[in-house]
This record gives C-alpha cells, structure tokens and sequence, in this order.
C-alpha cells in the first residue's frame, strides 16, 4: 500500500498536474499513481479532463453493441475466486451448446437486430475433464478451440451476425484461425499483479490467469493485425497503483502494434456461493477514478464499462470519460453476472442522451478497424461489409 503522505515530500504536487491534464499532456506512471488515489475534492478535475480527453478522441457519440451472449460451454479448468460462470461437469447446471442450440439462438437475435455473437466460454475444459473431451468428440472435433472455430464459422455463414469469441489463452495459431472467422477478439488481461495468484487470492487455482500468459496473447493478436478487446478486473485484491500498471502494458502493446480497439474497465460484483462472496466490492468512486485515468492515459483507445455492474447509477460512468457501454443484449441475459441484468436499450438511451451525447450501435469492431477487416478477401470481409456503414457503425439499424 503507498502511502500518499510520505511521498508527499518527494513527488509533485497533485495540483501541478491539473493543468497538464487538461492540456491533453501524457500521464506519467508517477503522475498517474497519484491521481488514481486522488481526494474526493480532487475527483472533479480529474473527470473533468477525463471528459475532455473523451472529446478530443470521439466527441458527442457513445456506443454500444447489440449483442447475444452464446455461452458455448461453462466447463473450465480454472477456479477464478469470483466466478459464477464456470462449472465442473457433475456441477448442477454444467452444460456445453450444441451446434443447433447456437444455430437457435442466432436466428432469435437477428430478429431483434443484433449484429454481434459474443462466444463466451470456459479456458480448455478438455485438459482437466473427460467429459469435455467425450462432448467434444460427439461433435466431431478434438479441442473446445476447434469446436468454436466450427461455430464461428457457422454463424458467420448462416447469419448477418458476426462473431466475436472470448475463449480464454491463445496461441498465435489460434489467433490466426480464429481471426480468420470474426472480425474481433478479446482476452481480459484483468492485472498485471501476479501476487493475485497465490494461495487463497483471486486467481489461486486459475492457471490461465498468469499475467505474462496473457499479454503474449495480446501481444500475438498484435503482431496478427487483430482488432483487440481486454481490460482490466478492479476490486479482486489489486492495489490502485497496479491498476496503472496494467493499462500502461496494455498501452506499451498497443503502441508497439496499434491493435486494442478497446479497454474495459470491469467493476468485480461479490457473488453468493464463490470463494469471494465476502470481499468488498470496488466503490463508485474507485471506479470513476479507474476510468478517469485509464482514459488519461490511453487517450486514443475506447474505454468501456458495462452499464449492468453499476446499476442503477451507471450514467454517473459518463462522467470519468468512457466513450461505450460494451456488448447490451436484448435477448440472452448476461450468462457472467445473470444477477445483473442489462439495462434496457430504451432506458440505456435516455441515460446517454440525459448527459448530452447521441446513442449509437456499432459492430463488434469497432468503426476506425473496420478497413482492416474488410481489406482482407473472403467471407469474413464480405459479412462485415454487409452490416457496416460508410463509417464503420451498423448499417441502418438505428
Ligand atoms: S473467470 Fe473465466 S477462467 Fe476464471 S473460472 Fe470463470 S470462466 Fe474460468
């Protein structure tokens, strides 16, 4: 823990900085410590400039995806201390989506114009489960990787929707096949706080949550040109300063390669019947000075909450400088935090316009990689080409 007094005589004053800020100046990591610890009194300048630097990047507009939620499978060979999602396969509710059951849903979603498949999903359950493996071997592939390249392809072939999958550490291979089939991809990096995986902590027991595991993912989506989405998970025993610490090697990455199309900054809720039921949750004003200094400090990148783990005064998230509210479904809950359900789009409009922006849906890519995607021939870039407008937003649905 940093104690703010005692380096009070070694580091600038906090307000020196003010004025910097506004000016759109880079943070330092010094700078940054300090004000992601800021007083309540300091709190308006920081949003303030939070917001400015939101407006210089994509002033007046908020967006949002209108998306399906396709849990393939809940099976997964970690035992994050927070999760409800993940179940072992003798679990009551354990359960992996048939190919007709993706088919199902994406029909449903089309209807209600959708136009993103958010594949969710345990990280390789067929390591740790022979019930994985015999599932996997029903339907005719040898890995959950597999299976979800095979179920990506068909929605992007049987629907107007396009697939964007979360399936936990990947390879370059993988990666590359993957983004062969949807146009976007993302793994959240949550912390670079390694410490998180000792005994009795956060990730104890979550092998595929070793910090430098996944910013090689990130890193090898990079070095593959692939539209990337990760972030961080605050409150789960992280300190604020490793807060700085993982959106600046998120902004190292995308500096070297230019491919995070968004960081989201993902509150942990405490959940009945997990490890961490009885940890505190982050405060509203944790999470606004998380946002306001991610958007300092990764001024040219997206930033987003999800409006559901801040009900009911999500809006309030409008005034530290995110510029989208994420994946909202009309159709499936949110099968990660189903306590929480999505505001409605109605509601999620009112709210965005109340603060003095315009509401609008983008694809699961966002519009500034869109030429990317469509650059490369085939089936993917002919999807992405149907559903995107001369900006890169959905096409007409608005
Ligand atoms: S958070 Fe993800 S990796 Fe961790 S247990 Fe849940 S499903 Fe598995």
């Amino acid at each position: 823990m940093v104690s703010l007094f005692a380096e009070s005589l070694t580091c600038p004053p906090l307000q020196c900085s003010v004025a910097e800020i506004r000016a759109g100046l880079p943070l330092s990591r010094e700078i940054a410590y300090r004000w992601i610890r800021c007083s309540d009194e300091e709190l308006p300048d920081l949003l303030s400039a939070a917001v400015a630097a939101k407006e210089r990047f994509k002033p007046k507009v908020i967006t949002y995806s209108r998306k399906i939620f396709i849990p393939l499978t809940n099976l997964c060979r970690d035992y994050c201390g927070y999760c409800t999602f993940r179940r072992d396969p003798d679990e009551a509710g354990a359960h992996t989506m048939t190919p007709d059951g993706v088919l199902a849903v994406v029909r449903e979603a089309e209807k209600l114009g959708c136009t993103e498949a958010l594949l969710s999903l345990g990280d390789k359950p067929e390591l740790a489960f022979p019930e994985m493996r015999a599932t996997l071997r029903r339907f005719g592939y040898k890995s959950t990787l597999q299976y979800l390249e095979a179920m990506c392809t068909l929605v992007l072939q049987e629907s107007s929707l396009l697939p964007h999958p979360n399936p936990g550490l990947m390879s370059a291979e993988w990666l590359r096949r993957l983004g062969a089939v949807s146009p976007s991809m993302g793994l959240m990096l949550e912390t670079t706080n390694a410490a998180l995986l000792g005994p009795g902590a956060a990730h104890d027991n979550a092998p595929d949550k070793v910090p430098k595991k996944r910013l090689r993912t990130v890193e090898e989506a990079g070095k593959l040109n692939i539209p990337f989405t990760t972030g961080l998970l605050i409150g789960i025993g992280e300190t604020p300063e490793d807060r700085v610490d993982t959106l600046l090697s998120i902004n190292e990455l995308h500096r070297h390669y230019g491919h995070i199309q968004e960081v989201i900054v993902q509150n942990f809720r405490a959940k009945a019947k997990t490890r961490m039921r009885n940890f505190p949750e982050p405060t509203r004003g944790d999470m606004l000075r998380t946002i306001a200094v991610a958007r300092l400090l990764l001024p040219n990148v997206n930033v987003q909450a999800p409006p559901n783990l801040s009900a009911p005064y999500y809006d309030d998230l409008l005034d530290a400088g995110i510029n989208d509210w994420g994946g909202v479904s009309p159709l499936t809950p949110d099968f990660i935090n189903p306590e929480k359900p999505w505001p409605h789009l109605e509601q999620l409009r009112i709210r965005t316009e109340r603060k003095g922006y315009r509401l609008q849906q983008r694809l699961p890519v966002y519009p500034e990689f869109v030429a990317t995607v469509i650059s490369r021939p085939g089936l993917l870039a002919d999807k992405v080409r149907a559903v995107a407008d001369a900006d890169g937003y959905a096409r007409g649905l608005e």
